[in-house]
């Protein structure tokens, strides 16, 4: 049998100069390949919208993944993918896996999907393709949603072990690095023991998982060795979560003198000195950190309680430690009071971070603050004003990025080709309200 597995089109198509692999797609693919005649294609990368007609000949089951851990997808692109199910499943069986799908796999059926994965596909991926043209051996198999001439079967619910640890490398040679950024990127964990409202990850992924130092340093020694990378972002939501794990790991890239510079993203809830000052002797120079408010009262709304003077500690100490340090922000959180956006405004230009990301608050599908939210539209990506009661933000946004235009600030409104910023200085800093490229102004 022969199996598609594919990234389907964002729409509009993601900006190439901020282009990531789509790791949890080719993981699958490599899963997958174990057993079947597997290819792989990555529609993002390739700017299409349709399956090529010399694959589309050829394969006899598509595999689609979307928004699994890096949810770049717009409402838009799930839209265009529902039509390409609607046009290729009266030919092909199609399985439909991720947050997006999971959350509104009626509409998946609906448009001519043969099975929906209802969360992580790991254990059960395998048997659905074994299966794929028996539906009554499918009806056994756990956390399916069905297509039985056009009426839903949802299978029986249950919480499976799907151990990440146990998930092969990602089988790069799946991928054409040259249609991507230059840093590449790695995923080594899921899951997360925070509780935020706004972010789906605990609620998908339920508790954390990571694979250990070894099998995560053979990794990124493949990127270092086989493809010459230079850069290594971890994209795993919440990298520090385990100290323990993140102490291996650097013990590990030091055993083997790996020299590679490396970024990760972090929480404040989850910093910790000594091990932020060994992930620098190691080649940590980048760091995330998800602020999202500079108001004590919203970030208890928001499900994070943090006292704000701590936070001003952690990065003063982090960027003391050498790193170039991200932060974001959520500006219009559902109860937030002009004060608490006066208090964020505040934090900012009391933390001065190297690059700032401003948001405005994406509701998406299975998380407390959509469910608290009915009225609000739901939504996988936004980066855009949602109506008219956000003008007050706008007004007030463009105002603050004036302010720190004047602290020498770079104010990037807009997708840009981000080529030209390649060569700035270390010291440059950026605020932002789209995507950034990773891997800009740290090189040693
Ligand atoms: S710390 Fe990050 S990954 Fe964890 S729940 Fe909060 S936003 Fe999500």
């Amino acid at each position: 049998m022969n199996v598609l597995v594919m990234n389907p089109p964002n729409i509009p198509f993601t900006n190439s100069s901020l282009l990531a692999p789509p790791l949890d797609v080719v993981g699958l693919a490599t899963l997958i390949k174990k057993y079947f005649d597997t290819s792989f294609l990555d529609m993002d990368a390739l700017r299409i919208q349709e399956i090529p007609r010399n694959i589309y000949e050829t394969i006899d089951v598509i595999v689609a993944l979307i928004d699994y851990q890096i949810p770049l997808h717009t409402t838009k692109a799930t839209e265009h993918l529902l039509e390409m199910i609607k046009k290729y499943g009266k030919e092909k069986k199609i399985i439909v896996i991720g947050k997006t799908p999971t959350y509104f796999s009626e509409r998946f059926i609906k448009a001519g999907a043969t099975v929906v994965i209802r969360g992580i596909y790991d254990e059960v991926i395998i048997p659905v393709l074994k299966n794929i043209f028996h539906i009554e051996n499918l009806k056994q198999i756990p956390n399916l949603v069905l297509n039985e001439t056009n009426k839903m079967i949802l299978t029986k619910r249950e919480i499976l072990n799907n151990d990440y640890s146990k998930l092969p490398i990602p089988d790069y040679s799946f991928l054409n690095f040259q249609n991507y950024m230059d840093t590449a990127t790695m995923i080594t964990s899921r899951g997360c023991d925070g509780a935020c409202k706004y972010c789906s990850t605990p609620f998908f992924f339920h508790r954390f998982q990571s694979r250990c130092a070894k099998d995560v340093v053979d990794e990124m020694e493949i990127l270092v060795t086989k493809y010459h990378k230079k850069k290594i972002i971890f994209l795993d939501d919440n990298m520090t979560i385990s100290k323990e794990r993140m102490f291996e790991i650097c013990k590990e890239i030091k055993k083997r003198k790996l020299f590679i510079l490396l970024g990760c993203l972090s929480s404040i809830a989850h910093y910790d000195k000594a091990l932020f000052e060994t992930m620098y002797e190691v080649g940590f120079r980048w760091i995330h950190f998800g602020i999202e408010s500079g108001s004590e009262e919203v970030l208890k709304k928001m499900g994070k309680p943090m006292n704000i003077d701590y936070i001003k500690q952690v990065i003063k100490e982090v960027k003391e430690i050498g790193f170039r340090v991200r932060t974001s922000f959520i500006l219009d959180y559902p109860g937030s009071k002009v004060e608490d956006f006066n208090q964020t405004k505040n934090l900012i230009l009391d933390l001065c971070p190297h690059e700032i990301r401003l948001h405005y608050l994406a509701y998406r599908p299975g998380t407390p603050v959509t469910y608290e939210n009915p009225a609000e539209p739901v939504s996988t990506y936004i980066h855009s004003p949602k109506s008219s009661k956000d003008l007050f933000y706008q007004k007030e946004i463009l105002l603050f990025l004036q302010d720190l235009e004047k602290k020498n600030y770079l104010v990037l409104l807009e997708d840009q080709e981000w080529s030209s910023y390649n060569e700035l200085s270390k010291n440059t800093k950026f605020v932002s309200m789209v995507p950034m490229k990773y891997g800009m102004c740290w090189y040693e």
